[in-house]
């Protein structure tokens, strides 16, 4: 009887708690935005919890990030009370790769400490590697390797795995020899890089059989959100995990797959069938998020893509406001005008926590910032500049890695001479041979050259105190709190001297930021943890509660809803960017599209569009034109305004003057290409009615249906 039921359950349709009760066995959940597949994953974590199925310790649960973490966990909590308390195996890949790397370091050479490395001390030593083969970095920059590494950790290559092809990516064949110098340095800073997290673990679990074992027994349950963006690194980790008990659950849209360019694969969801036979698999057709007029213009731009596996939406909310495109004449002009919605939306009693601005490019942001700061208006954005990358930020970071891991080169070179103590480049120089040489870290090597005469007597003082301080810190670490610590390095080093000396209000926000740095750390149990959170979450969430705006990329905000969403910037080389539409192919530019269906479903009850006629790029004015997903919205969901006059027939009027390089790609619907279509499917009607509520949209069957089919029954 429905009164007894535990409370996670009553909120569910018929097909979620399928999901939730059928707990032994693989099982996907394949569904549409807002179906409730992350309400049915929490319901299923506090379903286990609740009916004693696994210990919490017993249950790996992936999510896409920090924050979907930190929310399911207080759903959970709020839904079985405390027997969430201690999921250690609930987060993103790398901050569980990050915990069960810790555990097994030894076995791929590093110590329970080792340092992760972020993208900019990665380039530095990528650098001086380069420099090192006596390569030209103009040639082949330090940045194209970064990616190529990168790449080849997302595929779960290591360098001894790499074939020649792979190799010859980079400087002449060269690639490989360079892979394996770059893991070889990581290896003796005692580091990895966020690549690492994964690739060493999965190296661990493929080469230590008792270590496989150790982990397959012990999670009895594996749960991942946001499936269809696994990379193959990662997908062979969940195969290898779940490969014992095969209680194995992921849930995921083919539709949302937006990370390729991080080495996602949508394929993925297809491998899932095969790798585990007889799975169940789920669709969720009923949207509970966004009105028919929100899901029907998504479903609309969505269905211009091609081979999808094709699902089914609906919802029985109220029509709501149609989605409303407006096009306005610059950036500032969009700036404005989304800085006026929101003032209106605020004194019609919302809150601004309920609103987010989209964008798909971060240098978008900017424009947003000036204006809302002009207008005082609270925003945060997520994901963007962000508070650990701050210069200041990373020197007193390099001072506490210095401190926390006496090998961390890099953090050494940053701070040795920070403030400036009057250590010269040759005395650097010396301290670098002698590492070299001796193989020692640079830390160590700077106290033994001091019982050398090599030194000239003040870089001998000037090094001797640092080395004397480091020594003075590091045994002050046990005592100390860690914030109290973190003031004493900052202090003693000069280093607050140093921008306290400058009366700028630049330096005098630098110390702010210094002091809200300490405050950030008195949340964590120890300097370690804090550390380890730096480098996981890099992500300034503000310490006021107050509601504000969020400005973010649409990549951010993957899985997240708002009731207002202003999505700006809708025009070619845009968004499209312009480098989809340069790299070609139909691959890209339906990448985008998946990125537009994401953009318009995170809105529950108003999604504005926005296009601008000019853009200032690279301090030049240029004017643009709308976005081909404006044209792609069928026009019974949409609203159009300008402010421009003519505004509309101009750029329908461009868009007929140009050729759509895709327009014999692949299609085969034997519909005309993009611009042609857009002025058909104004008016036209897809809305019809259905038992128990209104058919958004039938996405799939506008596409030709012999492709779908095929390809849905790869999967059911
Ligand atoms: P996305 O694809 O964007 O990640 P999703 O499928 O994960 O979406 P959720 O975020 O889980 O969808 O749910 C969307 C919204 O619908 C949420 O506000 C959630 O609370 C609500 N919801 C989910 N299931 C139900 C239900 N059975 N009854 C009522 N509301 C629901
Ligand atoms: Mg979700």
């Amino acid at each position: 009887p429905p009164a007894a039921e535990p409370a996670y359950l009553r909120s569910l349709n018929a097909p979620q708690r399928d999901a939730v009760l059928t707990t032994d066995g693989p099982v996907l959940v394949l569904a549409g935005a807002g179906t409730g597949k992350t309400a049915a994953l929490t319901a299923r974590l506090a379903h286990l919890l609740w009916t004693r199925k696994a210990y919490p310790s017993e249950i790996l649960s992936v999510t896409f990030t920090n924050k979907a973490a930190r929310e399911m966990r207080e759903r959970v909590g709020r839904l079985v009370g405390d027997a969430v308390e201690g999921m250690p195996w609930l987060g993103t890949f790398h901050a569980i790769g990050a915990k069960m790397l810790r555990r097994h370091a030894e076995l791929v050479g590093l110590q329970s400490n080792f340092t992760i490395l972020d993208t900019d001390d990665q380039l530095r030593l990528l650098k001086q590697l380069i420099q090192a083969a006596d390569l030209d970095e103009k040639r082949w920059p330090a940045r194209s390797l970064a990616g190529l590494i990168d790449g080849w950790k997302n595929k779960g290559l290591t360098p001894a795995d790499l074939d020649a092809g792979e190799s010859e990516l980079y400087a002449n064949g060269r690639g490989q020899q360079l892979y394996a110098a770059y893991q070889d340095r990581l290896r003796a800073l005692n580091a990895c890089d966020f690549g690492d997290l994964l690739l060493h673990m999965l190296t661990i679990l493929k080469r230590e059989r008792d270590v496989l074992a150790q982990y397959q027994q012990r999670f009895r349950y594996i749960m991942v959100d946001e499936y269809q963006d696994t990379n193959s690194v990662q997908y062979l980790w969940l195969r290898l995990l779940a490969q014992e008990r095969k209680n194995i659950c992921c849930v995921g849209d083919d539709d949302q797959s937006i990370y390729s360019w991080r080495g996602a694969q949508v394929e993925n969801i297809l491998k899932f069938e095969r790798d585990f036979p007889g799975a169940k698999v789920i669709r969720l057709e009923q949207n509970y998020r966004s009105t028919p007029h929100i899901l029907g213009a998504a479903s609309g731009v969505i269905a211009n893509n091609s081979g999808r596996l094709g699902k089914e939406l609906w919802t029985e909310l109220d029509a709501g406001e149609k989605v409303k495109v407006l096009g306005v004449w610059d950036g500032p002009e969009e700036a404005r005008r989304v800085g006026d919605e929101i003032e209106a939306c605020q004194r019609a009693g919302k809150s601004l926590d309920e609103i987010a601005i989209l964008v798909r490019a971060q240098h978008q942001t900017r424009e947003f910032e000036d204006r809302f700061i002009a207008i005082g208006l609270a925003y945060r954005i997520v994901g963007g500049f962000r508070f650990y990358e701050r210069q200041e930020i990373r020197d007193a970071l390099a001072y506490l890695r210095v401190v926390a891991q006496p090998a961390d080169d890099l953090a050494f070179e940053r701070i040795v001479n920070t403030p400036k103590r009057g250590l010269g480049d040759k005395a650097l120089a010396k301290v670098h041979q002698l590492a070299r040489r001796e193989g020692i870290p640079l830390a160590t090597a700077a106290a033994r050259i001091l019982d050398t005469d090599e030194l000239t007597p003040q870089a001998r003082r000037a090094l001797g105190s640092l080395v004397g301080d480091m020594a003075r810190w590091r045994s002050m670490a046990g005592e100390l709190q860690h914030p109290d610590l973190t003031r004493q390095v900052l202090d003693e080093s000069g280093y607050t001297a140093m921008w306290q000396a400058e009366k700028s209000a630049e330096a005098a926000g630098r110390l702010e930021n210094l002091n809200e740095l300490v405050r950030a750390m008195e949340e964590y149990e120890s300097l370690g943890a804090f550390l380890e959170h730096v480098s996981l979450v890099m992500d300034n969430e503000n310490a006021a509660d107050e509601p504000k705006v969020t400005i973010m990329t649409i990549h951010a905000a993957k899985g997240l809803e708002f009731d207002t969403v202003f999505l700006a910037g809708w025009e070619e080389g845009l968004f499209p960017s312009q480098r989809a539409l340069d790299e070609g192919g139909l691959a890209s530019l339906e990448e985008e599209r998946r990125l537009a269906y994401v953009a318009i479903t995170r809105a529950r009850r108003r999604a504005v569009i926005l296009h601008a006629a000019n853009r200032r790029i690279y301090g030049q004015w240029t004017s643009s034109i709308p976005s081909r997903f404006v044209a792609e919205l069928p026009g019974h969901h949409v609203e159009t305004e300008t402010t421009m006059s003519g505004g509309e027939s101009l750029w329908r009027a461009n868009w007929s003057e140009r050729a759509d390089p895709f327009a014999d790609v692949g299609r085969g619907t034997g519909r005309g290409p993009g611009w042609q279509r857009a002025a058909g499917t104004l008016g036209a009607t897809s809305t019809g009615t259905r038992p128990g509520g209104e058919w958004t949209s039938r996405t799939f069957t506008r596409e030709p249906q012999r492709v779908v089919e095929s390809r849905a029954s790869a999967v059911s």
